[in-house]
């Protein structure tokens, strides 16, 4: 890998930042480990300038199919460092070795789709007056603002800017500063691969600093924000004040909703891993489960088994869940089961810490509280961590209720074999994405995504997030 040194990537370079550096600490362990830059206001305008430059030169002019032959080749690079891309995310992040490389293998296909697409997202003509041609054209936002959480680095990375410079426009990147390392040396491979200077830039640092310095800067045209919905309302009132769209994923509170005539085998495996993959730190995390009353008994005595079956541990020991991200994270996550142990919240199964582990680790045990009441925080909060809540139903029209029940709107699962019930849940619950009979972080890379209320707007994935990332120009042709 190349030496970050602590700096950012920048114009095609490695380049120092002008505030310092910030400790990088393992979750693992609690220890630090490695260093980042601490990149000031001063260090995204240049980045900015940068990504100006490059769209008023070669990166500007390039057409949508070397765009797209760019973006095959940064796949197939990613492909190439694999291993040592997973290894390290896992060092960096705490999750274990075996999802950090689903990880980077999902971010190698957000390039490959992105590539694909590059040269076939069309505008349209449109018939009119006959002494007129009217075409509308996509064209790029321009330069292209992109702040990152710490829970899936690479795969944001992907995400974001692989359909951003399909488009055309010309990125910069505030990743968080628990873990940025993996988005760092994305950029440089993505310079290694051919990428113009300029066209694909990284500032690591601090949110309020460099964060908010990015979301600001009068130049950039287009914010796409990834985090917490506090921040995510400052950053759109920041776009607010020079009128730039942006698109927000906000996290959610998602409800799998499980009926009686659900085949158990196949729905509580993947209940149990919705909640605990990647240590419960997922947007889309399956966090609340609702159990038709007559299988509730019968559902509990599963999750028993399957959470006092989870091994918890080192991220390199590929545990089925690793620590949380942070030692803010991890008594953010203890406050709430403080908080459910306070308000008397039956325990279902909390499975077992192991007792060898690194004493400064962020290690949570996950889970199962319920019956939990609806308007509890427990319900109605995002915990970020492995924690299930429960909640029984009596019929259809409760179960839609209280999946509907929260501020939040960005995923549900819905179990259940009667095909008119699929149908009605996938049309009654507000969401963005409506599972039936499955359920997975998100979905696929091609599969539009993103919230509804507090889980934010606009969408990812899929040839969406083309048309987020460009705007049309109506051209109309008097020929006469
Ligand atoms: P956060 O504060 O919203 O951070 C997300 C990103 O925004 C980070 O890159 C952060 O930078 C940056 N940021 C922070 N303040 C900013 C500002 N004033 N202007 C512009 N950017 C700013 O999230 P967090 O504190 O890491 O986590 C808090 C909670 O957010 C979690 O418990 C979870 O509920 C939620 N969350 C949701 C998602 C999701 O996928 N939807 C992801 C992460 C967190 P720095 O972190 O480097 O300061
Ligand atoms: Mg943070």
């Amino acid at each position: 890998m190349d030496d970050a040194k602590g700096g950012m990537f920048v114009d095609g370079t490695w380049q120092p930042v002008s505030g310092g550096v910030l400790a990088v600490i393992d979750p693992a362990t609690g220890e630090p480990w490695a260093k980042i830059g601490r990149g000031t206001p001063g260090d995204v305008d240049r980045a900015v300038c940068s990504a100006r430059q490059a769209l008023a030169g070669p990166w500007g002019k390039t057409s949508p199919a070397e765009r797209g032959a760019l973006l095959m080749r940064i796949s197939q690079l990613i492909k190439e460092r694999h291993g040592e891309l997973a290894d390290l995310e896992s060092r960096n992040t705490g999750k274990p070795r075996r999802q950090a490389e689903a990880d980077i293998t999902a971010c190698a296909r957000y390039f490959e789709f992105y590539a694909g697409a590059a040269d076939k997202v069309h505008g349209e003509t449109i018939p009119y007056d006959p002494a007129f041609l009217v075409a509308v054209v996509r064209e790029p936002h321009g330069v292209t603002g992109h702040i990152l959480p710490w829970n899936y680095p690479a795969q944001m990375m992907g995400r974001s800017v692989a359909p951003a410079l399909a488009m055309g426009n010309a990125c910069v990147v505030k990743p968080a500063e628990e873990a940025c390392l993996s988005v760092l040396q994305l950029a440089a491979l993505a310079a290694t691969a051919g990428l113009p200077p300029g066209a694909l830039n990284v500032v690591p640092g601090l949110g309020e600093e460099a964060g908010a310095a990015l979301s600001a800067h009068p130049d950039v045209a287009f914010m796409s924000f990834t985090g917490s919905p506090e921040v995510g309302t400052e950053v759109q009132k920041s776009c607010a004040q020079r009128q730039a769209p942006c698109t927000l994923e906000l996290g959610g509170k998602s409800p799998q909703v499980l009926f009686a005539d659900a085949d158990l085998d196949s729905a509580v495996p993947a209940i149990v891993r919705g909640i605990v993959y990647n240590a419960g730190q997922t947007c889309s995390a399956g966090s609340r489960l609702l159990v038709e009353q007559g299988i509730w008994n019968a559902v509990v005595q599963r999750l028993q088994q399957a959470f006092g079956a989870l091994r918890v541990g080192r991220p390199q020991d590929n545990p089925d869940c690793g620590p949380l991200i942070s030692a803010r994270q991890k008594e953010r996550v203890q406050g709430f089961l403080e908080q459910a142990r306070r308000d008397g919240i039956p325990l279902v199964i909390q499975a077992a810490l192991p007792g060898d582990l690194p004493m400064g680790g962020h290690y949570v045990a996950p889970t199962v509280l319920g019956p939990v009441p609806p308007e509890h925080p427990l319900v109605q909060e995002e915990i970020f961590g492995p924690v299930l809540v429960m909640q029984p139903f009596e019929h259809e029209a409760q179960a839609i209720a209280l999946a509907n029940g929260t501020a939040y709107g960005l995923m549900a699962g819905v179990w259940t074999a009667d095909g008119g019930r699929q149908l009605r849940l996938a049309r009654a619950i507000r969401a963005g994405q409506v599972l039936v009979n499955s359920f997975g972080a998100g979905g696929g890379v091609e599969l539009p995504f993103g919230g509804v209320k507090k889980s934010g707007h606009g969408r990812e994935k899929g040839l969406a997030a083309c048309y987020e990332y460009s705007v049309t120009k109506t051209i109309v042709i008097r020929h006469g």
